[in-house]
């Protein structure tokens, strides 16, 4: 059966932090496990909980400029004072075995991504909180961040979202579960246009060969 056989998704989800990116790009990955997250370099220092190479690969300045002068990164930013980058190879071996892989990145990296060879391969969804009253009450009940942080967060969101007009899709996260739903079908929907589907025209060739032998 033809149509299975696919080039792999780069699904770029951005939102300012706390509009529910993380754990809409978690979702997806428990969701169908074809789907992989891309876990960033980071010189931020961990947060209590997150494992080396599960959330990030935490790294030294030093290592994430190594990474960089290599061509290792497909793109590079720096967020909140700290550089994070998404590593170029795993998403090249995604590609390659018609698996997605999904990246919760901020609109400096989308927009390097959606500039780059993988253009094509790239699906962008922006999701905005449905207030900014909202998007500070969700900031400090995560309990992540100081409340300088927040600040420095909420500083960030207005900049982020400025940029809600470079994506395709854009969602207000007024209800994660969905948000996930729409995101689902965004994902169902992209996986079938045509030029994804490697193997499409061979099986319409079979099905009009079929044609010429078929018995009446
Ligand atoms: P946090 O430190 O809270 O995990 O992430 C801070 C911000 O950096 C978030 O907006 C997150 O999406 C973004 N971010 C995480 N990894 C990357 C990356 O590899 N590249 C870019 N450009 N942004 C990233």
């Amino acid at each position: 059966m033809a149509g299975h056989c696919r080039r792999g998704l780069l699904i770029i989800l951005s939102s300012p932090s706390g509009a529910g990116k993380t754990t809409l790009a978690r979702r997806l990955t428990s969701w169908d496990s074809s789907i992989e997250f891309s876990v960033s370099a980071t010189t931020r220092p961990p947060r209590p909980g997150e494992q080396q190479g599960r959330e990030y690969c935490f790294c030294t300045p030093e290592q994430f400029s190594q990474l960089q002068t290599k061509g290792n990164l497909l793109e590079s930013a720096s967020v909140f004072g700290h550089l994070y980058g998404s590593p170029r190879a795993p998403v090249e071996a995604a590609i390659e075995s018609s698996h997605d892989i999904v990246f919760d990145i901020d609109w400096q990296g989308g927009a390097q991504i959606a500039a780059s060879t993988f253009a094509k391969d790239t699906v962008t969804i922006f999701i905005l909180p449905p207030s900014i009253g909202e998007l500070r009450r969700r900031l400090e009940l995560r309990g992540k961040d100081s409340s300088h942080s927040v600040d420095l967060r909420m500083c960030k969101a207005k900049d982020e979202i400025r940029h809600w007009s470079d994506y395709s899709y854009v969602l207000i996260n007024n209800d994660i579960d969905e948000t996930f739903e729409t995101i689902k079908s965004i994902v169902i929907a992209e996986r079938m246009r045509q030029e994804r589907q490697r193997e499409i025209s061979g099986f319409v060739q079979e099905l009009l060969d079929e044609f010429r032998t078929e018995k009446k």
